[in-house]
């Protein structure tokens, strides 16, 4: 296996897994149960990247204007 890197070899905790950073979501991994930090991973991605549009969503549903109460 040529795939394995420094980290697999040496036995260190870590994740092949990209770390998706969301607007306005907690980021999460693309491993599932993984549970390290993000910051211990190398690969990091904005979600738009992988076709989330949380921030699209939240800014349609959250509208301050629509979402503001007359009276
Ligand atoms: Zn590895
Ligand atoms: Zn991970
Ligand atoms: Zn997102």
């Amino acid at each position: 296996m040529t795939s394995e890197c420094r980290a697999c070899r040496t036995g260190l905790e870590h994740c092949h897994g990209a770390v998706v950073h969301h607007v306005y979501r907690r980021s999460e991994c693309t491993e599932g149960g993984c549970l390290i930090s993000d910051g211990e991973h190398t690969v990091h991605l904005d979600c738009n990247a992988v076709g989330c549009a949380c921030d699209a969503r939240m800014s349609d549903s959250m509208d301050p204007v629509s979402a503001r109460r007359v009276g």
